[in-house]
């Protein structure tokens, strides 16, 4: 099989979100089928639609040949390890992983959209994909530079 390049968006407010980011990174290093990891600077925002504490983000990538849906499923795992729970739509989570992108399919199944459908406009995942792969274009949305023109002013600051 083919291999792609898969952009996974992390997040994490609740608990040693330090921690648990470097865990998750960790687990995404493991994952079978998978090489040539790499993963952005860490990035801290406020919540969008939500409650609780600052996020800490990151974009992490790599190339494999797990399909999209058993990349999802990979995720979900992670997730799960880490005690994510959902009471209700946006709650806090300890850990919350998205799969942005996926090469440059365009992907629309009952589980699974790529580009992940809110990606480009949340400054949260743009800044630090972009501070990974400023040459990306997310498909059907464009050139990540322009699309963090119209995210400016949201707050996300470099973490470290
Ligand atoms: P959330 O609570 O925001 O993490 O959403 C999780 C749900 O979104 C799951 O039921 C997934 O099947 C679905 N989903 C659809 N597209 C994606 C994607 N690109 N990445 C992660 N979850 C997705």
């Amino acid at each position: 099989m083919t291999e792609s390049l898969a952009c996974i968006g992390l997040g994490a407010n609740l608990g040693d979100v330090r921690a648990v980011l470097a865990a998750a990174y960790t687990e995404l290093q493991r994952l079978p089928e998978t090489r040539h990891h790499r993963c952005s600077p860490w990035f801290r925002s406020a919540p969008v639609d939500a409650s609780g504490p600052d996020y800490l983000n990151a974009v992490a990538c790599f190339d494999t040949t797990l399909s999209p849906q058993a990349l999802l499923e990979a995720l979900q795992g992670i997730e799960r390890r880490h005690g994510r729970e959902r009471p209700y739509r946006n709650a806090p989570r300890t850990l919350d992983l998205d799969l942005l992108l996926y090469g440059d399919q365009r992907i629309a199944t009952p589980t699974l959209t790529v580009p992940h459908p809110r990606m480009h406009e949340r400054a949260f995942v743009l800044l630090p994909l972009a501070a990974l792969l400023p040459d990306t274009v997310v498909p059907g949305r464009g050139p990540i530079s322009t699309l963090m023109s119209s995210v400016a002013r949201q707050s996300v600051w470099r973490a470290d």
